[in-house]
């Protein structure tokens, strides 16, 4: 009986060593997280691996980029490759002094983020250059165009980029790592902080969300562009957050007299909705930028966008 036991110990003990050993295999990469100082507290992510480093994102000012590049530097190892994960300046207009920085690295995304890169930035700059000046580059790296729903392999670290189609931007990539059940989401997905509409693709970011439950049951931490990791489940915090907007903002399109003869909300309409929406989270993050100025753009976009709905289905 002692025998037994004795066995019966040894093989547990030999199953769970094989166990840990295939484990510590799978979860051989590491996450470095490194949020921007001077604007909005953009995310950008560091994957670790043996041979190397992989980059999701690249900051948006010259002088975040730089503190960006000295913690690559810190980590000792070559950056194999980066990735923008949407076409939104303050992910990807850091990459020019990355370069400069950092030499030569490629640069990925999908084809429809690749796109939308000079058409938003040239935009993006009109608004912003007055304010940011040189810390803020004008010209922009265009990424080399990487295959959706393909695995690919960077030196020894293999992740699934998927195009989740429109939502917080024009168009979004997701990032999966099915061994450590990684989703790297972009803006897809924003922690605890006010979600952005204001693009005016509500209705596609409802179903990017249905999409992210659907094929991404597995995942266990969301990295997200602003904001802490979370769970999977703070997506369904993102479907109400986005419903509550579109509903707000369509009972107030509705009501008599709010308005005016061009479709706009008027002033005190807008003022009523934005206060609505702002006293149903207290609690969230605005990423450093004006909460009441975030959402008045989130209600200006819905406006157009629900606008157009309506009108196209009355004709
Ligand atoms: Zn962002």
């Amino acid at each position: 009986m002692l025998i037994f036991r004795k066995v019966f110990f040894a093989v547990l003990l030999a199953l769970l060593c094989t166990q840990s050993v295939a484990a510590a295999k799978q979860s051989a990469l590491k996450v470095h997280r490194h949020v921007s100082e001077q604007t909005w507290s953009v995310n950008s992510y560091l994957i670790e691996s043996e041979k190397g480093l992989l980059l999701i994102d690249g900051q948006m000012l010259n002088s975040d980029a730089k503190l960006l590049a000295a913690q690559i530097k810190s980590l000792k190892k070559p950056l194999l490759a980066a990735i923008i994960t949407h076409a939104h300046s303050d992910h990807f207009a850091g990459f020019s002094e990355l370069r400069r920085q950092l030499g030569e690295f490629p640069l990925y995304s999908i084809a429809s983020v690749v796109q939308g890169i000079e058409p938003f930035h040239n935009q993006f700059l009109t608004s912003y250059k007055p304010m940011y000046g040189d810390d803020l580059e004008s010209t922009w790296i265009t990424p080399q165009v990487l295959e959706s729903g393909k695995v690919l392999n960077i030196g020894d670290i293999e992740f699934l980029p998927v195009d989740l189609g429109a939502g917080e931007a024009e168009a979004q990539l997701v990032l999966y790592f099915p061994a450590q059940r990684w989703l790297f989401t972009g803006d897809a997905t924003m922690h605890r902080s006010f979600y952005y509409v204001g693009e005016g693709h509500s209705a596609e970011a409802l179903l990017a969300f249905e999409r992210l439950k659907k094929e991404f049951p597995e995942a266990q931490t969301l990295y997200a562009g602003h904001g802490d990791p979370a769970r999977l489940n703070i997506v369904d915090q993102h479907i109400a957050q986005v419903r509550l907007l579109r509903e707000t903002v369509s009972a107030a399109m509705s009501m008599p007299g709010n308005l005016d003869d061009k479709g706009q909300l008027t002033r005190e309409a807008l003022t009523k909705v934005v206060d609505d929406i702002l006293a149903a989270y207290p609690y969230f993050y605005d990423y450093g930028l004006d909460a009441r100025m975030l959402m008045s753009w989130n209600v200006l976009g819905l406006v157009k966008e629900l606008g157009s709905t309506l009108a196209m289905t009355s004709e």
